[in-house]
Parts: structure tokens; sequence; C-alpha cells
């Protein structure tokens, strides 16, 4: 039987087994995923046995994809240029880091939101490591332009200028995102706010009242509550909207087609995540 394996801290609410497990009973593969509880101190130790032959890897979250840069023998280009590793591939012994998030979010925007990027303007709302996949995701898929706006704004600052070499970049001041808001194709928010988890209150939006895209589509990566108040804001002035399910499900499925070498069931991985989701 081959083994794959989530490094978190914690790990216990964690959707990826679920829907890892679902994909493969789909796919008839004799594999078997598990949330493993890593502390910081024990990462290395614990990357480490990733590289036994019965191993296909590992998915990385908060709080060690970019502690575990270190422990790796190689880097895809997008998870040097996004500076974050989420998934790990054992190729015969050797550790290779890639970065899922910003494929997966393309993916599930296109084949599940239905909505294009290139050549649309696009605000992000967020500075973190979400943000940052994001951000390289929608420029390297063509979008016109990318706003970013940041509650602290010299992350914001410091993101736009990371990527300036790859598009149409800006970090936007308080006194501006309103307007940038109203005229945005997309908007995504890859904050926190909006989060059902201690010390975030479920009932808040990250905008400001009353302020959202004319006729964009709006994309919030949080996925538990499934429908935030951006998104049910959203809904009711009648814009298309998708919350953070599909990228997780489809992250999930970049990495699995990495370790396998077979085509993910996304539909199986959503529906698998939605239910663990429900029972949560
Ligand atoms: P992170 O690195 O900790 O970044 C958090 C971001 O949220 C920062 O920009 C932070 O702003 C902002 N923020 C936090 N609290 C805020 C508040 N009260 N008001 C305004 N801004 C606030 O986290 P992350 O890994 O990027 O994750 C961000 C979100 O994306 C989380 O909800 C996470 O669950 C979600 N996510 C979803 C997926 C998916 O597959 N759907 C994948 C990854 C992440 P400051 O810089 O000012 O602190």
């Amino acid at each position: 039987m081959k083994r794959a394996f989530l490094l978190a801290y914690p790990a216990g609410h964690s959707l990826s087994p679920a829907m890892h497990n679902a994909a493969f009973e789909a796919l008839r593969i004799d594999a078997a995923y598990q949330a493993l509880e890593v502390a910081p101190a024990l990462l290395p130790e614990a990357v480490a046995l990733l590289r036994q032959a019965d191993c296909y890897g590992a998915n990385v979250t908060i709080p060690h994809k970019l502690a575990v840069i270190p422990c790796l023998d190689l880097l895809t280009d997008d998870a040097k240029a996004i500076g974050a590793v989420n998934t790990i591939v054992n190729q015969d012994g050797r550790l290779l880091g890639h970065n899922t998030d910003a494929a997966g979010f393309l993916r599930a925007l296109r084949e599940d939101g239905g909505f294009q990027p290139a050549g649309k303007d696009a605000l992000l709302l967020g500075a973190g490591g979400a943000a940052r996949a994001v951000a390289y995701a929608l420029l390297k898929a063509g979008a016109a332009r990318l706003d970013v706006y940041n509650r602290s704004e010299g992350k914001a600052r410091a993101l736009a200028q990371n990527f300036a070499t790859l598009g149409e970049m800006q970090a936007l001041e308080p006194g501006d995102l309103a307007a940038r808001v109203l005229a945005c194709g997309l908007l995504v928010n890859a904050t926190s706010v909006g989060m059902r988890r201690g010390g975030f209150d479920p009932d808040e939006s990250p905008l400001p009242a009353g302020v959202l895209p004319e006729k964009g589509f709006v994309c919030d990566l949080v996925y538990r509550p499934a429908r935030t108040r951006l998104l049910r804001e959203a809904e009711s002035v009648g814009l298309r909207t998708q919350n953070g399910l599909p990228m997780l499900a489809y992250q999930g499925a970049e990495a699995l087609e990495r370790w396998t070498g077979r085509v993910a069931p996304v539909a199986v991985m959503i529906a698998a995540a939605q239910d663990a989701l429900a029972q949560a």
C-alpha cells in the first residue's frame, strides 16, 4: 500500500484526508492518506520519512509552507516564485517541492466557476501566503491589471513589488479601494476575514459596507462557512460567486496527479470535501 500525508500543526479539522482517500478509492489505487500533526521542531524528521519507497509524498499546510523548503532537494519554478511549498513529491527518494495552490486556484476559477481571468482587471484582498499564490496565478494567466489591498499596507506593497516583472500589479491606498472594487472584473478575498475559527467573526466582511463590484465575479478563498458574508452580499446583488472549496479540491487534485500520474476525479474530491465539511 502506498501512503501520502498532510503535515500540519494543528491537523484536526482538515478536509484533505476525506478528499484524497475518496479519490484513491474511486481510482482503485491501493493507498491511504493521513493527516499528521507535526510540531515545528519535528518537521525535518517528518519530512525525512517521506523519502521511503512506499510514500508518494505529502501536502504541507500552516505553519510549515515556508519552513519545509530547506528540507527539500529541489523546488519547481512555481514554488520558487511563490516562495512556499504546499505539496512534496517523492521521486525515488528525492523530495521535490511544488506549489499547487496557484494552479488549483486557476483551475477552480476556470473549470468550476467558468471564469477566464485573461484580460480582466482583478482585485486581491490580502497579502499573506494564499494571496501570493493567487497573485502569481492571475498574473501568469494574463490578468490585465491586478490591484492588491491589505490591512497592513506595507505587505501589499512588498507583494506588488515582488511580482512587478510578471505583469501590471499595484498596491492600493485605502482611499482608492471602493472605486477599484466597483470597477474590477474579479474580486478575490485571500484574507482570513469571514472564516469560522477562534478569534475570527464569521459574520465579518473584508470590504466596507456597501462596497461591491458592479458586475464582477467574486471569489472567497474561505470555505468554512460555505457562504461568507462577502459571498451572501455579492449574491444578493446578482454577482456570480465561488467559495474556497473548489480551490481546495483542485489544489488537492493537482497534488494527487503529481503523486500518481493519474487524472484526479475532481467531482469525487469536491463531494467528499463537502460531506466532510457538513459533518465537521
Ligand atoms: P496568512 O498568510 O496568515 O494571511 C492572512 C491574511 O489575512 C493577511 O493578508 C492578513 O492581513 C489578513 N487578515 C487577517 N485578519 C484580518 C482582519 N481582521 N482584517 C483584515 N485583514 C486580515 O493566511 P493564508 O494562508 O494566506 O490564508 C488566508 C485565507 O485563505 C484563510 O482564510 C485560509 O483558510 C484561506 N485559504 C484557502 C485555501 C483554499 O484552498 N481554499 C488555500 C489557502 C488559504 P495582515 O497582513 O494585515 O495581517
